[in-house]
This record gives structure tokens, C-alpha cells and sequence, in this order.
């Protein structure tokens, strides 16, 4: 695939690295019994550990562990027996304790690997560097008082799971599709409930550009990004910021970057000489983590089908393609649709394509338009497949069936009602379309003549008219044989 890029004078290939940060589903935080909850009170759910009393002691909370080792396995990679918490240490108002306890040396997950699929049946991987454990800071609220910052410390301590990734994505929809895999693998394996907005997964992002064939560029790093669409405005952004630099002459300085959301652009945060120096050691107060094979293994039996083997079952069982099983499988409220209409009734099974077609194509549209999720979507599982037997046994047209499903959508009513109600059963009758076409063949006897001279383009317009004169409801099949052995007769 070509993704380069445009300059003035040269040809450019982005060089992208993500580092995720997904906030682990746990009802408590990673080092104290506070709850997680999002949307509490400001301070309501601060323990003395999260407000770094004097003397508080961390104690690991171990579902949090475990949270982390079934990402890690989702993600491919490889469970470290022997993991360190350190303290990364850094002075800011929603941090009380000074320092952020987190991996460094020693993460508790190490290299993976993760599947993205395009559109044109080709897929990728991406490498991950590693996972690792670390604390949330709490949140500085700007916008409470003109002359005062407040600050919220229900988010201090919650557990985080930082995801890096290697420099091996090369577009923005690369990253887009990345992390939406990333994503999908955490909601599947229900260790990140994927909540961009409440920022329950948010991405720092690494940006060079090179000549193809060079060496890696000098990078920025775009930081806290919240959402797919503001992840490649940012990429899109400092991709052509970088090029217009390196190609007037100058050199990239290896800055850190904050993003604004209503410009699209970025600015510098900081630079390499003010970086941070963080003088990681072990936190005292925690022993390393350990964790046996044994405990590997037993967290293991307990991960669900992830997205990837989900989608080989369906290539395999339904024969779909690489891509509809992926689309299929890039959420699990999908796959779930999906398994409920399929499984609903078993002549459905033969026509797998057709329900990922009015699943991925018209349902999503209609939800889109009334932004409902496909959760709450008025139209069941159920009702779907019953649409897609009514469309399979040519009972009702394509056509037609859009506006059943949009009927269905706004009504909440079944496919079989609507038809009934309005008459909308597809004509199948061959005596009853011979007629009609009989009918429009005697109306239009001068186009007839035209298209026995040799204008077939007509043929369109003789099945129009056949068409509208049953209301669209005419198998469109046979009524073209129909109209044209017909036609072929007059001759
Ligand atoms: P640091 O320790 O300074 O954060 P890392 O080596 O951990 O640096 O890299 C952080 C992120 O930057 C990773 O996701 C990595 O893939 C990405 N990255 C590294 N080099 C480059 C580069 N030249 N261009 C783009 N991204 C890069
Ligand atoms: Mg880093």
C-alpha cells in the first residue's frame, strides 16, 4: 500500500508509535479499596493512600494483576514472571504523592503483536514493545473558578495499563485502525470498558517523517489524545509540519506537543532540554511482582474468544471475507448482533453475506442518523434475520426492504407485519407480470419498434414502466426474462 506523502520537493513516509493508556476495569484502584466509579462527586472516592497521607502503604490490588496479564495474553505477548513497580517521580498539583508509581526496568507484560485489517483483504502487524502497570494522577479543574484551579482526586490511583507499540504504523488510518483493534481486544476481554470520551483510553502519539529508505527521523510526541478522528488530525497535522521543515532546511527539535481540538494544530509543550528527568527507582513500599505459570495459565482459561480466532470462525463457517469478518469483529456488540441474528434461525446460516450487508450497511446508517447504539437498536436480531429471509427467498425486493427496515426501525415492528399491512409481498406471479407487461409492450408499441431496430438502451425504460406499474413490487428478475423473451417474440 502507498501512503506517502506529498511535500513541496519530496516524497515522505510517516513513522508512527503509539503509547495507549487504557484505564483497567476494576471497582477499585490499583493500590487502594476506593471505587472507580466515573461521574462521582469531585474527592468522593479519595482514600488516605490516594491522597498520600504520610505514612499510607500501597497494597497491590491483585484483580488489577490480573486485568493486565489477560491484556497481555490478548495482545500476544509475552507474561513477565517477575515484574518491579518504580516511582516515577515529577511535581504537579493532581499528583500528591510526588511521584507516579509505575514500570519501568521491569514490565509485568513484554513484546506482542497485533493484527490490523484493511479494506482490500491485506492485513499487518504491529509490534507492541510492552504493557506495564501504573497510577492515574488526579484532575485539575480550570474551569470551576476565574481565579482559582481546583482539583479532583477521584481518578488519583485508578490503574492504568500503558500499551506501547514500535514505530511500525505509516498512516493515520493505520493508527486509527490500531488502536480501534487494540480497542476491540480490551472491551472483548472486558479489562477496558473502551470509553474514549469518558477517557478510558487515550494515546500519546510518536511522529517523524523520512524519505522511503532512510533512516527513522527525529519524532514528537503529541500528547493525550482522546479520540480517532483528533488522533489523525494530529498525525495529519505534524506529519506536514515536520515536511515543511525538513524541506526548507531545517531539522526537526524532538519536542512533546499538545494538541488543540478546535484548531486541529499542534503546539510545543515542551522540548528534549526540558524533558523531564523522572529518576525512576523501585517504589520501597512494594515488593516486585511475582506471578507463577501456574497463575498464568489459570488466568488464561478464563479469556473468552478474542476477535481474531472470532474472525476466522466466521471466514471459516460462513465464508465471509477477511474484511466482513473483521468489521464484524471490531466490536463485541457487533459480533453479539450479529451471532443473535445468525443464530435465530437456521436457515440464516446460508445467508451469512446478506446479514452483514444489512447490518454494516443500512442498519449502521440508520443508527448513525438517530446516533443509537447498536445495543439499543429498535430493531432486534430477530426482526433483522426475518428481513434478510423475506430479501433471500425474493419475497420482497431490495428496494423495498429499505423501507421496511426503516419502518421497522421507526415502529419497532416486524418485517412479516409491515408487509402484511401494506402489501408489499414481491410479485412472483409469472401470469400476473405477463400482463402487465403485455400492457406496457401494447401502451409503447413506437419504443417497441426502436428497440427491435436495434436501441436496446430502451430496455431500461419498458422495465421502469413494467416496474411502476407494480408499485416496484415485481421480481426484477423475472420480469426482465419475461419482458424480454417478449420482446424477442415480437420479432
Ligand atoms: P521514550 O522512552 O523516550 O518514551 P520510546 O523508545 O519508549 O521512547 O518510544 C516511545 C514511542 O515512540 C514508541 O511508541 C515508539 O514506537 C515511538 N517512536 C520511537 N522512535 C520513533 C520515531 N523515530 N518516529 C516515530 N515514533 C517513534
Ligand atoms: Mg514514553
Amino acid at each position: 500500500m502507498n501512503n506517502l506523502v506529498k511535500g513541496e520537493k519530496y516524497d515522505w513516509e510517516m513513522v508512527i508509535g503509539l503509547e495507549i493508556h487504557a484505564q483497567v476495569k476494576s471497582n477499585s484502584k490499583l493500590f487502594s479499596m476506593s471505587s472507580t466509579k466515573f461521574g462521582s462527586l469531585p474527592n468522593s472516592q479519595v482514600s488516605l493512600v490516594d491522597a498520600a497521607m504520610p505514612g499510607m502503604l500501597p497494597v497491590i490490588n491483585k484483580y488489577c494483576v490480573e486485568q493486565a496479564v489477560k491484556s497481555g495474553v490478548g495482545l500476544n505477548a509475552k507474561i513477565n514472571n517477575y515484574s518491579v513497580f518504580d516511582r516515577k517521580n515529577y511535581f504537579y498539583a493532581d499528583l500528591p504523592q510526588g511521584y507516579q508509581i509505575s514500570q519501568y526496568k521491569y514490565p509485568i507484560v513484554g513484546e506482542g503483536k497485533v493484527t490490523i485489517d484493511f479494506k482490500d483483504g491485506t492485513s499487518k502487524d504491529i509490534r507492541i514493545v510492552r504493557l506495564h502497570l501504573e497510577q492515574d494522577a488526579g484532575k485539575s479543574l480550570h474551569d470551576q473558578n476565574p481565579s482559582k484551579t481546583y482539583v479532583d482526586l477521584n481518578r488519583s490511583g485508578v490503574a492504568l495499563m500503558e500499551i506501547v507499540s514500535e514505530p511500525d504504523i505509516r498512516s493515520p488510518d493505520e493508527a486509527g485502525m490500531y488502536i480501534s483493534k487494540i480497542r476491540s481486544i480490551l472491551m472483548y476481554l472486558d479489562t477496558c470498558d473502551g470509553n474514549m470520551q469518558e477517557g478510558s483510553l487515550r494515546a500519546d502519539v510518536n511522529i517523524s517523517v523520512r524519505k522511503p529508505g532512510d533512516n527513522y527521523g527525529t519524532r514528537c510526541e503529541v500528547k493525550n489524545l482522546n479520540s480517532i478522528k483528533f488522533i489523525k488530525q494530529a498525525i495529519n497535522f505534524e506529519a506536514k509540519r515536520q515536511i515543511k521543515i525538513l524541506e526548507s532546511g531545517g531539522t526537526i527539535e524532538q519536542n512533546t506537543m499538545l494538541f488543540n481540538t478546535s484548531t486541529g494544530k499542534t503546539r510545543p509543550m515542551r522540548s528534549k532540554e526540558e524533558a523531564h528527568d523522572y529518576r525512576y527507582f523501585p517504589d520501597p513500599d512494594l515488593l516486585p511482582l511475582e506471578i507463577s505459570d501456574q497463575e498464568i495459565q489459570n488466568i488464561k482459561l478464563e479469556i473468552p474468544q478474542l476477535p481474531d480466532q472470532l474472525k476466522d470462525k466466521y471466514i471459516n463457517t460462513f465464508n465471509l471475507s477477511n474484511y466482513d469478518a473483521s468489521v464484524l469483529t471490531s466490536e463485541k456488540q457487533i459480533s453479539d448482533y450479529f451471532n443473535h441474528t445468525i443464530n435465530s434461525d437456521n436457515e440464516l446460516k446460508n445467508f451469512a453475506k446478506i446479514v452483514v450487508n444489512w447490518i454494516t450497511s443500512e442498519l449502521f446508517s440508520l443508527l448513525n442518523k438517530n446516533n443509537i447504539k447498536l445495543v439499543n437498536s429498535p430493531v432486534s436480531p430477530k426482526n433483522l434475520g426475518m428481513l434478510v429471509k423475506l430479501i433471500a427467498r425474493n419475497e420482497i425486493s431490495g428496494k423495498i426492504a429499505k423501507d421496511v427496515l426503516e419502518e421497522m426501525f421507526a415502529s419497532g415492528k416486524s418485517p412479516q407485519e409491515i408487509v402484511d399491512e401494506k402489501d408489499l409481498k414481491q410479485v412472483t406471479d409469472q401470469g400476473e407480470i405477463e400482463i402487465i407487461i403485455d400492457d406496457v409492450i401494447k401502451d409503447n408499441s413506437k419504443m417497441v419498434d426502436e428497440y427491435l431496430g436495434g436501441k436496446v438502451k430502451l430496455l431500461g425504460f419498458f422495465v421502469g414502466q413494467a416496474m411502476k406499474k407494480t408499485k416496484g413490487k415485481a421480481n426484477p428478475k423475472l420480469l426482465n426474462d419475461i419482458l424480454i423473451k417478449k420482446l424477442t417474440k415480437k420479432n
